[in-house]
């Protein structure tokens, strides 16, 4: 994998994956490649170019993070939410207190979603319950416009 930072022709910075080196020059010509931001097509390839370190520090994937993700991955991370929408309740800011009754047999398991803050999930985890984050939801395009 190969990480260009790239911008459009109205600034807007983005990240682009690509499998290959000569992925970007062929996604451009065919014009697959936009801006996340506006859409447009007209995207240069910014100086720096990285590559992915899968063994990256803390800061590293922090900021692998907060980068837009590629449209194959929003496209599963939109099917992930779709899933979860559909087969798991949700229990909204009671989501620990119901992970926990789980945990201690106090209720029937069944599948759950919820927002718990970042010292609930700490706490659930030192009480040796799995809970699973989920990946920021990517942008739909579709409902903005
Ligand atoms: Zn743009």
């Amino acid at each position: 994998m190969i990480v260009y930072n790239l911008s459009c022709e109205a600034g807007h910075k983005f990240e682009g994956w690509f499998q290959r080196a000569d992925d970007y020059a062929r996604q451009k010509a065919e014009g697959s490649l936009s801006c996340p931001v506006c859409g447009s097509s007209r995207v240069e390839k910014r100086p720096t170019a990285s590559h992915i370190n899968t063994r990256s520090s803390l800061s590293d994937r922090q900021s692998a993070m907060a980068a837009t993700p590629p449209k194959a991955a929003a496209a599963a991370i939109q099917k992930l939410y779709r899933y979860i929408d559909q087969h798991y309740t949700d229990v909204g800011a009671a989501f620990p207190e119901e992970a926990r009754k789980m945990h201690y047999r106090e209720c029937e398991e069944h599948n759950i979603r919820g927002t718990a803050t970042p010292d609930e999930v700490g706490a659930l985890y030192e009480e040796g319950i799995e809970v699973f984050s989920l990946p920021p939801k990517p942008v739909d395009k579709e409902k903005l416009n």
